[in-house]
């Protein structure tokens, strides 16, 4: 017996009483299985869209995917995404089927479906599991295996092939051979995947408690992605800094950074200048001059080749920029960065930072300074301390009641205010700022 959302049995309790053939079936059964808690029930059935209206005429539907077959049913706020039984027409642009025909039998509809997890169906009425394609013993040993011929199937919808390394390391499930070689060998098709369908999947992938080995091992299927990751294979830094080649250092660092988008990204992405800017200098060191502003450079494109959004793109590329410089331990020193970066965006520098250096060769690392470093980061904060305009005790208003003229004059007097409380030679304090100021009027 498993446990279904109310939302799904009731759908499938409803169809079934009309007549209809119904099962929950694809990433929730899946999970469950797993003994990972489901969320988003999919649910099969037998009936048409028209019939499904019928059945449901007393519900809230909404209708987005009816020409598909599909129509989204709302219980107490839970949706239900219901879909008539459907085989795919013929695939000519490696995403699209031509067509998309009903049918009245399961199996054809599991058929359709990408990997032999993802194609149980289960009726919470009969408490039967339909599992035509061995996908609950593959789900019990941690496989992805593609359905019928892998080849036949990438070339169909190459996103599939993004699909599986996702799963991979989010699920922390191993790829079939068969299905990892068709993979590799449709590979060049994912350039006619939308950029935008990409970048989510690859999002979800370097997430996965499994992104480093994912990325270690499929750094030539990434490669069609972004370039750089087939090319940091193998590369050898030639420097007592560094024992790991590029890649393995890269995949090191992304597990090493909490599992947000923007710093997995900040991590994947940290290096990618390396392959561009090397040199060996005449004692045999390598050296990476201005990586960071490459590697940024190259981020920024990538970013904008794949449509990512802008506020992602401007934090990742210019903590990238940023993540060879040093921070000093020092509370003014911190106080300004922390005015010029924001917290959250200093924070993540920091952690970046902390997972490079984890990355490193062991006998370089020194994980003391982050250490350092956060502590009077955190201290300040903690304090309250002024650091930014926004906390300053005095405003443009307040020079303005004392007689300065509104304009340029304002900003520049608030700067010098602030600067000298970050510096701590003055007091964050309306009065002493007030005095400090009127200073400066008609000087
Ligand atoms: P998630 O946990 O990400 O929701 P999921 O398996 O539910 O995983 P969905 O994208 O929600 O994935 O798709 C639901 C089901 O539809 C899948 O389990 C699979 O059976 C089928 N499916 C989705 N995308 C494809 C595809 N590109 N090709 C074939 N079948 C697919
Ligand atoms: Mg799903």
């Amino acid at each position: 017996m498993f446990e279904i959302s109310k939302g799904a049995k009731r759908v499938i309790e409803k169809l079934t009483h009309a007549g209809y053939e119904a099962y929950a079936v694809g990433g929730a059964i899946r999970d469950i299985i797993m003994g990972r808690s489901a969320s988003d029930f999919d649910v099969t059935t037998s009936a048409t869209p028209e019939q499904m209206k019928v059945v449901f005429s007393s519900d809230r539907v909404i209708e987005t995917g009816i020409q598909h077959g599909t129509l989204t049913v709302l219980f107490d706020g839970e949706c239900v995404e219901t879909t008539t039984y459907r085989v795919d027409g013929e695939y000519s642009d490696n995403r699209h089927p031509e067509s998309v025909e009903f049918t009245t039998n399961i199996e054809n509809d599991l058929s359709r479906r990408d990997f032999t997890m993802n194609a149980l169906a289960y009726n919470p009425i009969a408490d039967t599991l339909l599992d035509i394609f061995g996908g609950k013993a593959d789900i019990e040993n941690g496989i992805i295996r593609a359905i019928g011929e892998p080849k036949r199937r990438f070339y169909e919808d190459a996103l599939r092939i993004l699909r599986a390394l996702r799963f991979s390391s989010v699920l922390g499930f191993e790829i079939e051979e068969k299905t990892k070689q068709a993979m590799l060998e449709s590979a060049h098709l994912l350039k006619n995947i939308s950029k935008e369908r990409i970048a989510t999947e690859l999002n979800k992938l370097i997430c996965g408690k499994d992104a480093k080995r994912v990325i270690m091992e499929n750094y030539e299927l990434l490669g069609y992605i972004i370039p750089e990751i087939a090319q940091m294979h193998g590369f050898d830094q030639c420097t007592p800094w560094h024992i790991y080649d590029i890649l393995t250092h890269t995949a090191i660092v992304v597990d090493n950074v909490p599992p947000t988008i923007e710093l997995r990204l900040m991590a994947l992405l940290h290096d990618i200048g390396k392959v561009h800017t090397f040199v060996v200098d005449e004692k045999g060191i390598g050296h990476f001059p201005s990586h960071n502003g490459v590697s940024a450079e190259r981020a920024r494109e990538f970013f904008n080749e794949y449509k990512y959004d802008n506020a992602t793109k401007e934090r990742v590329c210019k903590i990238i920029s940023l993540h060879d410089t040093y921070i000093s331990e020092d509370r003014v020193y911190i106080k300004k960065r922390l005015n010029r970066m924001g917290a959250e965006a200093f924070f993540q520098l920091l952690q970046l930072q902390r997972a490079d250096n984890l990355a490193h060769n062991p006998e370089k690392v020194n994980l003391k300074h982050f250490d350092v470093v956060e502590k009077i980061a955190n201290q300040i904060i903690e304090e309250q301390a002024c650091f930014s305009l926004k906390d300053l005790a005095i405003n443009g208003r307040d020079l303005i009641k004392i007689g300065f003229k509104p304009g340029k004059e304002i900003g520049i007097i608030l700067d010098m205010l602030l600067n000298e409380v970050i510096e701590e030679k003055i007091e964050n304090e309306k009065t002493a700022l007030l005095k400090r100021a009127s200073a400066e009027l008609g000087g």
